[in-house]
C-alpha cells in the first residue's frame, strides 16, 4: 500500500502570492481598498457577468449585507434548505429575520422548489436558495415563485463559483448572478481561496448596485458622511492581493476536481452500495465536495476503514439545521423533511481538490470498493 499522506482538501496555490502581498505592503495598501481590490471587482465582474461585484471579507458578511440592501425587516420570513452550512440560516436568525427551512431533493441535494412553494407565506420576503457541493439549483423555478410572489433571491454560492447554469431558453448565467444579490466565499477550504476569511457578492440590480459599495464601507460614500446604516464587511488588500492572483486560474482549478469527480464516478458505477452524485442537465458542477450516499453501509466502520488507510472523509452534513439545538423550532420536529433526514445518515464525502493525481484518486477508489466487497 502506497500512499502516506492525502489531503481531504488541499488550497490551490499559483506560488506567486507572496510577490503581491509584499506589492501591497510596499505600496502601503493595508485597508479595504486600493489596485489589487479594484483589479478583483474588474475581474469578478467579466468573468461573472455580473454589473457589480464587491469583495467582502466573508460570505456571512455578503448575506448579511443582502438582507440589509434588500431592506428585510425582523419578522420576514426568509426560505433557505435544512441541508446545508449553518452560515446561511446564522444571518436570517441574527438579523431577527425568520428562517424557514425546506427539504432538498434526493439525487442532486439541491432545494426543492416545490417545497419552496408550499412554504411560503404572506410574511415571506426571499428566498436563499444554496448551491450545494456544487452545482447551481433549479433558478428558473426559484425565479418563477419569486415574481410570483414578489420575493427576493439571495444565492449562496459559497460552494459552487464558476458553476454555469442554463435556463430553459437555452441562455446561460454564472451561479450567483441570477437572483436578486449573489454571495460566494473565498475561505481557504473552499473552490477558491485567500490566506483567511474572504468572500464576494455580485448584483445586476442597478439601485443595488449603487448601494452596494456604501453599505459595506460604513454607510459613507464621503468619508465621515453617513447617508444609510452600514457595515465594515470590507475584505483587506492583503487578501485582495492573494486573490488577484489567483482567480484566473479558477476555471482550471474547477475543472481538475471535475476530471476527479469524473474518476471517482467510473470506479463507483457498478457498485450497489454506493448512489454516485449526479450532474443536473441545467448546471455545470464544480464539485465542492464529492458526496455520495451510501446503501446499507455501515458509515463510521468505512470511515474508520479509509482513515487507517491514510484516506480522510468526512460528513456533510451530519445534522440537518432543523435538528440544530439554536435553530430548534416549533413549526418543525424529526421526521418533517424526511430527504434530508435520510441524507444526513447516508452521505459521506470524499477527498476532493486539484492536486489529486491518478494514483491517488485509485487508491482512494480501490480502498472504497475493497472495503464493500466484504
Ligand atoms: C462556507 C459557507 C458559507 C460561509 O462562508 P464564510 O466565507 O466562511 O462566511 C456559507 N454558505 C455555505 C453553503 C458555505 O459552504
Amino acid at each position: 500500500m502506497g500512499k502516506l499522506t492525502i489531503e481531504f482538501n488541499k488550497p490551490f496555490m499559483t506560488g506567486k502570492e507572496l510577490s503581491n502581498i509584499a506589492e501591497a505592503h510596499i505600496k502601503g495598501m493595508l485597508a479595504g481598498d486600493g489596485d489589487f481590490t479594484q483589479k478583483c471587482h474588474v475581474w469578478l465582474e467579466s468573468y461573472t457577468g455580473a454589473s457589480k461585484a464587491l469583495l467582502t471579507n466573508s460570505c456571512t458578511a455578503a448575506l448579511e449585507m443582502s438582507a440589509i440592501l434588500l431592506n428585510i425587516q425582523p419578522g420576514d420570513e426568509v426560505i433557505t434548505a435544512t441541508f446545508t452550512y449553518v452560515a446561511t440560516a446564522e444571518v436570517i436568525a441574527l438579523l431577527k429575520l425568520k428562517p424557514v427551512l425546506v427539504d432538498v431533493l434526493e439525487d442532486s441535494f439541491l432545494i426543492d422548489p416545490e417545497a419552496i412553494r408550499k412554504a411560503i407565506t404572506p410574511k415571506t420576503k426571499a428566498i436563499v436558495p444554496v448551491h450545494l457541493f456544487g452545482q447551481t439549483a433549479n433558478m428558473d423555478e426559484i425565479n418563477k415563485i419569486a415574481k410570483e410572489h414578489n420575493l427576493f433571491v439571495i444565492e449562496d454560492t459559497a460552494q459552487a463559483i464558476g458553476s454555469d447554469y442554463t435556463f430553459e431558453d437555452g441562455t446561460t448565467a454564472k451561479s450567483g448572478t441570477i437572483g436578486d444579490v449573489g454571495c460566494t466565499s473565498f475561505f481557504p477550504s473552499k473552490n477558491l481561496g485567500c490566506y483567511g476569511d474572504g468572500g464576494a457578492m455580485f448584483t445586476n440590480d442597478d439601485e443595488l448596485a449603487k448601494k452596494i459599495r456604501m453599505v459595506a464601507n460604513h454607510g459613507q460614500t464621503v468619508r465621515y458622511y453617513h447617508d444609510e446604516v452600514g457595515v465594515n464587511s470590507r475584505l483587506d488588500s492583503i487578501q485582495a492581493a492573494i486573490l488577484r492572483k489567483k482567480l484566473p486560474h479558477l476555471d482550471r482549478y474547477n475543472s481538475s476536481r471535475r476530471s476527479a469527480a469524473e474518476f471517482y464516478n467510473d470506479a463507483f458505477k457498478d457498485s450497489p452500495k454506493l448512489i454516485t452524485p449526479i450532474t443536473e442537465s441545467n448546471s455545470t458542477h464544480v464539485f465542492h465536495q464529492y458526496t455520495l450516499q451510501l446503501v446499507g453501509v455501515e458509515r463510521d466502520a468505512i470511515i474508520s476503514f479509509l482513515n487507517e488507510r491514510g484516506i480522510p472523509a468526512m460528513i456533510y452534513y451530519p445534522v440537518a439545521l432543523h435538528m440544530q439545538k439554536a435553530y430548534k423550532d416549533d413549526r418543525y420536529s424529526e421526521g418533517h423533511f424526511p430527504v434530508t433526514e435520510r441524507l444526513v445518515k447516508s452521505v459521506i464525502s470524499l477527498p476532493m481538490h486539484s492536486e489529486l493525481d491518478n494514483e491517488d484518486l485509485e487508491y482512494i477508489s480501490n480502498s472504497v470498493l475493497e472495503y464493500l466487497k466484504n
